[in-house]
């Protein structure tokens, strides 16, 4: 069958090795039969820079990625708040293709939008403040100069902080906000189906703005199980590993 497949909030990391492990497992069982295998962002819990590719990190997954990018199957990937800094090397080291967040493609027919969807936690003023400071190429430039130890422990430092404010914020804050939803479907006309992660909320919502009708997937997290969705002429149906 024709099928299309989504993931994202991954967080592969040293520390879970088994979620490294049935993310292999899908990739060469699930992802080996699909047309194309789109990653809606944070595979990784962290990547400070493609040159960590040299010292061996996630090289499981890399070759794996490769393995079927080699295959034939389309790996489409999007940055996400935990792997921004994947660049070219990365994808030229897998085969995978990176996406602008927010994406509009068309299929099976119907334009669907892609997003990693941590644009639209727009509660979250204090985290909008530092995205729009750590996307913007000069930032990136200049970190990407720092030695790879110091960006590494730069990173687990911020990551360490993120947990500890997590237990302050909201479930309302850390969720997207409606209005954000409401602003990017009109954005982009109306796609019949928006497909995002971020949140580890897995749901299908519908909105209904100004008469058109829209099914918002969000996908789940693989902190304790993995879980994917598949999209074909058929439709879009959830799964987990
Ligand atoms: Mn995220």
């Amino acid at each position: 069958m024709d099928y299309c497949l989504f993931v994202s909030d991954l967080h592969l990391c040293d520390s879970r090795p088994q979620i490294t492990r049935a993310f292999i497992s899908f990739l060469e069982k699930t992802a080996s039969k699909a047309h194309a295998l789109y990653i809606l962002g944070d595979l990784f819990e962290y990547w400070a820079g493609d040159d960590s590719i040299a010292t061996g990190t996630h090289q499981a997954i890399i070759q794996s990625l490769k393995l079927l990018t080699s295959k034939g199957v389309s790996v489409f990937f999007m940055h996400g708040n935990r792997d921004f800094l994947i660049g070219d090397d990365f994808a030229k080291a897998t085969g995978i293709k990176i996406l602008p967040d927010p994406s509009l493609v068309t299929l099976y027919g119907k334009p669907v939008l892609l997003s990693h969807g941590d644009a639209l936690c727009t509660d979250d003023i204090a985290y909008q403040k530092f995205r729009s400071e750590v996307r913007n190429a000069s930032w990136k430039t200049q970190f990407l100069n720092r030695p790879l130890k110091e960006r590494v422990a730069y990173i687990e430092q911020l990551r360490a902080r993120s947990e500890q404010e997590k237990s302050t914020k909201s479930m309302l804050t850390m969720d997207v906000n409606l209005q954000a939803v409401d602003n990017i479907l009109r954005e982009f006309k109306f796609p019949p189906l928006f497909i995002h992660g971020h949140t580890h909320r897995p749901n299908k919502h519908h909105h209904n703005i100004d008469g058109n009708v829209s099914e918002r997937w969000v996908l789940g997290d693989w902190y304790e199980q993995g879980s994917y969705l598949t999209l074909s002429a058929s439709g879009c149906h959830s799964h987990l590993l």
